[in-house]
């Protein structure tokens, strides 16, 4: 039997990505907003239901345009319970991270951690839609009005996902989406901001490509970010396969929650939002029981992963120090199963009797 890890990556009909090959070839042009990624850019607004979209380089450098699009500055109200680069794109552009503890049931930011951490020096709030579950978007826009705070979401796990009948793109002035090979929809590498503001667009689009507008002026101080032609072919070719990936990924989810239910403790869905089927986590009763789970799938070759651990308030490099302790708790005790559409059902039914066997 081959490795099974927690997640496997979508490739497309490799004649469908090679007429998209020939088709760069044939003109020669590879990079710098390039026609596929513009056409990727246009197809993925009408998908998505968004006004404007900028297409980057990954995930992390759209956290960093968006901070800078927006002229953050002090501190930044974030979760502890997120992938490393929510907190650490902080770190990296002068931002002081300050961390909201997370809800125990649906591992979001807890709206009502904000407003105590308030001060002067705070300029955004920065939460993420964790495995895709939608934060409470409504009091985080209250909160945010009320303080004149910018929001920006990291929605790198919330690709599709729709809030009342709209995208959760929608909220906050920015969102951005990471395209790793990890994520649902991907180009390779890539990633996006959804910016609601048409003037923050250009500003973002200078940014990406070195602070330059045209060849006299070179408004903005930028950066290099931008996706090439490859990638972007890679993205219009999965665009295509994107309801039948979301299809068999949703037969996956549900057999899970449907055997899993009772055993472990599972996310508690944001019901107002839709699932995109990205992630399956588990909790168990403590980290003993979870690394017990994880000893009995290793040794059937199947990888499950700790997402997410640790709690980003044990980073070394941040200060003051912060102590998360519902964030701390489910990061010792939460494993991502392996999740994606191609899972047969046998080596599910494995994982489902390992756990049900390991946690009696
Ligand atoms: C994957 C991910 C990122 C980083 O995206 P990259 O494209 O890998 O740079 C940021 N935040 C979260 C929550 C992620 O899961």
């Amino acid at each position: 039997m081959g490795v099974i890890n927690v997640t496997k990556t979508y490739l497309p009909n490799k004649e469908k990505y090679k007429s998209y090959i020939d088709e760069i070839y044939a003109n020669g042009w590879v990079t710098n907003n390039g026609s596929l990624v513009q056409r990727l850019e246009k197809k993925l607004a009408e998908y998505l239901g968004v006004k404007n979209i900028v297409l980057v380089s990954n995930g992390t450098v759209a956290l960093e345009i968006a901070y800078r699009t927006l002229g953050l500055k002090g501190f930044v109200i974030t979760t502890p319970f997120s992938f490393v680069a929510t907190t650490s794109s902080l770190v990296t552009n002068g931002l002081l991270p300050i961390f909201a503890d997370i809800d125990k049931q649906t591992f979001n930011l807890n709206p009502k951690n904000i407003e105590k951490l308030i001060t002067p020096n705070t300029s955004a709030i920065l939460p993420v839609h964790v495995f895709g579950n939608a934060c409470d978007v409504e009091a985080i826009d209250k909160i945010s009005k009320k303080y004149h705070l910018k929001v920006i979401y990291d929605a790198a796990h919330a690709f599709g996902v729709r809030y009342k009948d709209q995208s959760i793109l929608n909220y906050g002035e920015i969102s951005t989406l990471s395209f790793h090979a990890t994520k649902i929809f991907h180009t390779i590498e890539g990633g996006a901001l959804i910016i609601n503001d048409d003037a923050l667009v250009k500003k973002a689009r200078y940014l990406i490509n070195f602070g330059i507008k045209n060849a006299e002026e070179i408004p903005e101080l930028g950066t290099n970010a931008k996706m090439n032609e490859f990638e972007a072919a890679m993205g219009l070719c999965i665009l295509d396969d994107i309801e039948a990936i979301h299809q068999k990924r949703k037969i996956v989810y549900e057999r899970y929650r449907c055997e899993l239910h009772n055993v472990v403790q599972m996310q508690t869905q944001n019901h107002n939002a839709t699932q995109n089927y990205g992630y399956f986590p588990v909790v168990f009763k403590n980290e003993t029981q979870l690394k017990k789970v994880e000893t009995v799938l290793r040794k059937q070759n199947i990888f499950t992963r700790r997402y997410f651990y640790p709690s980003l308030d044990t980073l070394h490099y941040i200060e003051p120090k912060q102590y998360m302790s519902i964030s701390r708790n489910i990061a010792s005790k939460i494993l991502c199963l392996p999740m994606y559409g191609e899972l047969s059902e046998d080596i599910q039914k494995n994982i489902i009797d390992s756990i049900k066997r390991a946690v009696v």
